[in-house]
């Protein structure tokens, strides 16, 4: 059974008099434990179709199955509940708030989501948020700011709190973009390390060699799937 599944989405955008096609008939499916990269020029689409995928955005048309159920017609906490119960997510920036310690922040999706199983008490935030910042290797660094910590460190506190809640499926927007090569190999070590624990992970990435990684590379162009490239 396919975790996603699209048929011929489109989304445009309007600006002033002009329409943009920012997705053309994409039709994708993607299994359970995949790890996909998704390269483009900028402008190609890949931001829209991750935000689309990950419900943050609805399609002009087509048809959008997650766990084979079809999302149209869901109500904002529907979205929100399905957001918050399967999906993890980490932008280039970031998007941590700054006057939070690195554990609050962690804690952020369980203070609002209630997770899996129902309000979670505050010692049993604190102790998932200290697990989560375990896996990335910051336990140790929980009591401070984003300001006083290194770019790397601050995608690795985005990646504790995009699984905090234990995802099934993780969208990652360019989440190398902002750091040097070698903090982006450990953020993508991070997601493989993941990826084999049974997490699926879409990624979109400037980045060929990061690309490359993946074991199936999408390309997109001026908004259509136009190579979807299996690895060994
Ligand atoms: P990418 O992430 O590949 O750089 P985007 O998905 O951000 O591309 O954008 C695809 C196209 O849609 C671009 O032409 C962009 O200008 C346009 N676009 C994206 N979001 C909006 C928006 N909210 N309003 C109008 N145009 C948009
Ligand atoms: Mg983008």
């Amino acid at each position: 059974m396919s975790l996603i599944r699209t048929e011929s989405l489109n989304k445009n955008f309007t600006r002033g008099d002009e329409t943009i096609r920012a997705i053309r008939v994409l039709t994708l499916s993607v299994e359970p434990g995949e790890f996909i990269s998704i390269t483009g020029a900028s402008g190609s689409g890949k931001s829209t179709l991750l935000y689309i995928l990950g419900l943050l955005d609805t399609p002009t048309s087509g048809r959008y199955f997650l766990n084979n159920e079809p999302v149209e017609g869901l109500s904002d906490t529907e979205l929100a509940g399905l957001r918050n119960r399967f999906m993890g997510f980490v932008f280039q920036s970031f998007h941590l708030l700054p006057r939070a310690s690195a554990l609050r922040n962690v804690m952020m999706p369980l203070v609002y989501g209630a997770g899996h199983g129902g309000v979670l008490s505050e010692a049993e935030q604190r102790e998932r948020a200290i697990s989560a910042l375990e896996v990335v290797g910051l336990k140790d660094r929980m009591n401070h700011r984003p300001n006083e910590l290194s770019g790397g460190q601050r995608q690795r506190v985005a990646i504790a709190r995009a699984v905090v809640n234990n995802p099934k499926l993780i969208f990652a927007d360019e989440p190398t973009g902002n750091l040097d090569s070698k903090s982006g190999r450990d953020i993508l070590g991070l997601f493989e390390r993941l990826n084999a624990q049974g997490v699926t992970i879409l990624m979109v990435t400037h980045d060929p060699s990061i690309a490359e990684r993946a074991r199936r590379q999408l390309i997109l162009r001026d908004g259509a799937l136009v190579e979807d490239r299996r690895g060994i």
